[in-house]
């Protein structure tokens, strides 16, 4: 019994001095404790490293063969922008080049006309073609030809509406209720417009300048201007540049013009233009004027609404993109205070300019390196958003916007809207409706 009960004795102090001691088991605890944070850092680290390789190696193998240098990263289109403003007629417009680089231009021509050094000129410059810019030319004219059967057919469809008393046209269904008339007796009609219907003169506004058949040659006198054709100046571009219209020819000079700061030294002699009689025919299809679209055929069908808007369009954009072209290159002049552009190296000295101090320079234009919008003008037009909706109201004009003539007639007739006129049309504004337009208003 007794040993018995020393063995139970002897097993619990063994028991107890061994294992079931309370501090050995807390000491046991934080050993494991320690030993999974360890493993949980190991982890950790492992994983990382393994992140860190991995995009290391990204960034190495794959982004590389992914990013190409040649990628451009096309600017988004800004969601709104500002409508053109007509510029104050008494004001000059100003010089397209800065008037600090014409002045420096001048002063390096004139030290070299010191020295007796010609000035070094490159085609077209020195009157010779630039044969890389002849097909532009063919393409500008092919195009124009195409831009104004195009808007006469899409006369029959959409109406345009011209006011009889100020250059404003309307695209659209009815013509807008907004009083922005500045014509003759427009305190009388509130300056709401005269809307008559409008022709293709009215989409694509005419602009003529004088056909020369030698640009270098003698400058237009205000006497000798009834010997000179007025055509279209986007024509005239076109015949410098080398397309041939025979009953408007061109002089095609083998020997470069040569020059001495500002004074002509060679270009070839004068030579009278060929007496060519010429029938109206000729500018038939090249002239808005002599374009009515009565003559022209409407389209058949929907469909070919929507093709002849689509390619009436595509030309649009080819005429402005070639025109800016050729300007590079070849010089057009306009006047700074008036619409009249000259095509070729200087203006001519006619004595036609009534606009703001005429009296000052004797009626003769101020001239100045032309823009393509002189050239080839947008001819703003306010966007319809709602085509057969009720008309533009003046009270709601901020929240409307604005397309070229050709643009907006176009997208009425079926046309896709290209993206870089969608921030002028404004098409995410909300233009308020019923009793909202009433509180705008
Ligand atoms: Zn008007
Ligand atoms: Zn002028």
């Amino acid at each position: 019994m007794w040993s018995s009960n020393m063995n139970i004795l002897h097993l619990q102090s063994s028991s107890s001095s061994s294992s079931f001691h309370p501090k050995s088991f807390r000491s046991g605890t934080q050993d494991t404790q320690t030993r999974l944070l360890r493993i949980q850092n190991k982890a950790c680290s492992f994983i990382l490293g393994d992140l860190r390789n991995f995009r290391s190696q990204l960034s190495t193998s794959t982004l590389s063969g992914l990013r190409s240098p040649r990628v451009r990263r096309r600017k988004p289109l800004p969601q709104n922008v500002d409508l053109p403003t007509q510029w104050p007629k008494n004001k000059k417009k100003p010089y397209p080049i800065p008037f600090k680089k014409i002045k420096e231009a001048g002063r390096a021509d004139k030290k070299l006309a010191e020295k007796g050094i010609e000035k070094p000129l490159e085609p077209p410059k020195n009157g010779l073609l630039v044969p890389s810019l002849v097909p532009v030319a063919y393409k500008v004219l092919n195009a124009w030809k195409l831009l104004i059967k195009g808007v006469a057919k899409l006369l029959h469809v959409v109406p345009v509406y011209a006011c009889s008393d100020c250059p404003e046209v309307h695209v659209g269904q009815a013509g807008n209720q907004i009083q922005d008339c500045n014509g003759t007796g427009n305190v009388l009609r509130r300056s709401f417009h005269t809307w008559m219907k409008g022709s293709v003169s009215d989409i694509l506004v005419p602009i003529e300048s004088y056909h020369m058949y030698d640009p270098f040659g003698r400058r237009i006198k205000h006497e000798t201007r009834f010997n000179y054709d007025r055509i279209p100046a986007l024509v005239e571009l076109c015949i410098q540049a080398g397309v041939e219209i025979p009953e408007y020819p061109s002089r095609r000079r083998s020997k470069p013009v040569r020059m001495i700061g500002r004074k002509m030294i060679d270009l070839g002699g004068f030579v009278d233009e060929p007496k060519i009689c010429r029938s109206g025919d000729a500018l038939a299809e090249l002239d808005t004027y002599r374009c009515y679209s009565e003559g022209i055929t409407p389209p058949a069908s929907a469909s070919d609404v929507r093709q002849v808007a689509e390619d009436t369009l595509e030309a649009y954009e080819d005429v402005r993109s070639g025109v800016a072209t050729l300007m590079k290159k070849y010089t057009v002049k306009s006047c700074g205070y008036c619409p009249e552009v000259h095509v070729g190296p200087c203006g001519h000295n006619v004595k036609l300019c009534g606009a703001f101090k005429h009296q000052w320079r004797d009626g003769k234009h101020g001239w100045q390196d032309a823009t393509v919008d002189e050239v080839f003008p947008p001819n703003y037009v306010w966007h319809v958003k709602e085509v057969g909706g009720s008309p533009l109201r003046g009270s709601l004009r901020r929240f409307y916007g604005k397309a070229p003539a050709v643009v907006e007639l176009c997208v009425q007739a079926g046309a896709k809207i290209p993206a870089k006129y969608k921030p002028m049309m404004r098409r995410d504004i909300v233009i308020p409706d019923g009793e909202e337009a009433s509180l705008v208003a």
